[in-house]
């Protein structure tokens, strides 16, 4: 038997291609959601089903205390793309990637000499499910007293300016997501991002993006940090790496362990090391062909178009790249639309109180969003 920790949705797949999902029915539903951003090639990838399935016929595993090339060689593929040196430490997902930043960031403060070392985060974030990363995420709700006590030194603030005010001689570092994945698909204010940045540089305060969510081309280039023109301290990654392949990366520039400080068991095996060396090198080529960026438009277009011919329902379109939403008038309607959604087979998210979550494959094709579209225009109609 299964614990009842998700409210799941009564359908089960079977099958998919491209992205096109099949349930154990037969039934076929366009998949707008990858499995919350993880799914970046689609389902049954050929080019990325033969790596798996060569390298899991060579070798799935060591551990870290031996050179894993295929590891190695992601770290290295990694920098290329960032267009800038960073250390690397490979992790199984999104959370143990953001502890990885946590423990470095309480390292980098160590070594200034804070004592009572602080880490600083925005409302409406979202960082992860173990204890520090929970208390890292910026909503009382995940915050219940029923699994306290939480770790320590973890503020959240209601914006950019209250952090800069709040930035005092105990903080560490601050955590921000670019785009708020599960807050709303909220894009942060590019000025004040970069002002935030100099601020942080000024004063030896670590700038982490969790990009756990927007990065991993998500947003139209390899990370959001491209896009808001900063290099942060600290990058995270999880989610579309590994093409359902569980992988979490945390990149930083300084490289402060020691032997020992850190560590995962199956971190970066050559399983996990070769599925993203090949969705890299599968959305590197998405990217230089303009194709990403046409369907990006595409896409968009689609949006504010659906947005255009239900005002009665949607507020506005808000996000960037492969990375949208619809923010909804009426909160009271988005588990209505999500349902209706599913009942004329398009499967989409849900985000923050009010927003419809988008985040397709990113090499879906015209056909399959015209096909999305059309059951979401459906689905929206019947709540007209
Ligand atoms: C999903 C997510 C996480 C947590 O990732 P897991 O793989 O579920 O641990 C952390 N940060 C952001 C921004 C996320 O979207």
């Amino acid at each position: 038997m299964l614990m009842k920790n998700y409210s799941r949705v009564n359908l089960a797949f079977k099958k998919g291609f491209g992205s096109i999902l099949i349930d154990e029915t037969r039934r076929d539903f366009v998949d707008f959601s990858s499995g919350i951003g993880v799914c970046s090639l689609g389902h049954g990838h050929k080019k990325l089903a033969k790596t798996i399935s060569k390298q899991a016929s060579n070798l799935l595993h060591t551990s870290n205390i031996y050179q894993i090339t295929p590891q190695t060689k992601l770290a290295e593929k990694i920098c290329k793309l960032l267009k800038s040196p960073y250390y690397l430490f490979f992790a199984n997902s999104g959370a143990e990637a953001n502890e990885c930043a946590i423990k470095l960031a309480k390292k980098h403060g160590f070594k200034k000499g804070i004592k009572e070392v602080e880490i600083f985060s925005l409302s409406n974030s979202f960082h992860g499910r173990t204890m520090a990363t929970l208390k890292l995420t910026g909503q009382d709700k995940f915050h219940p007293q029923d699994f306290a006590p939480y770790p320590q030194g973890f503020r959240f603030f209601d914006s950019i300016d209250e952090i800069i005010t709040n930035l005092n001689d105990n903080t560490a570092a601050v955590f921000i997501e670019l785009v708020q994945g599960e807050g709303g698909i909220n894009p942060l204010d590019k000025k004040k991002v970069q002002n935030l940045a100099k601020i942080l540089a000024q004063k030896d305060i670590l700038l982490v993006t969790d990009e756990v969510q927007c990065g991993v081309y998500r947003t139209g280039e390899f990370v959001t940090s491209q896009i808001y023109d900063i290099e942060p301290d600290i990058i995270t990654f999880a989610k579309g790496l590994g093409g359902g392949v569980a992988i979490g990366a945390c990149a930083s520039k300084e490289d402060i362990f020691e032997a020992g400080d850190h560590g995962s068991t199956f971190g970066g095996n050559f399983l996990a090391s070769s599925a993203g060396l090949c969705v890299l090198d599968e959305l590197q080529k998405l990217k230089n062909s303009g194709k990403l960026d046409k369907t990006i438009a595409n896409f968009t277009k689609k949006l504010d178009k659906i947005a255009k011919k239900f005002p009665n329902l949607i507020e506005k379109r808000v996000g960037l790249g492969l990375m949208q939403g619809l923010v909804l008038k009426d909160n009271t309607n988005l588990n209505k639309i999500f349902e209706n959604a599913i009942k004329f087979r398009v499967l989409i998210l849900k985000s923050g109180k009010a927003t419809l979550r988008f985040l397709p494959p990113l090499n879906i094709s015209q056909k399959e969003i015209n096909l999305g579209f059309k059951r979401l225009e459906k689905a929206l109609s019947e709540l007209k």
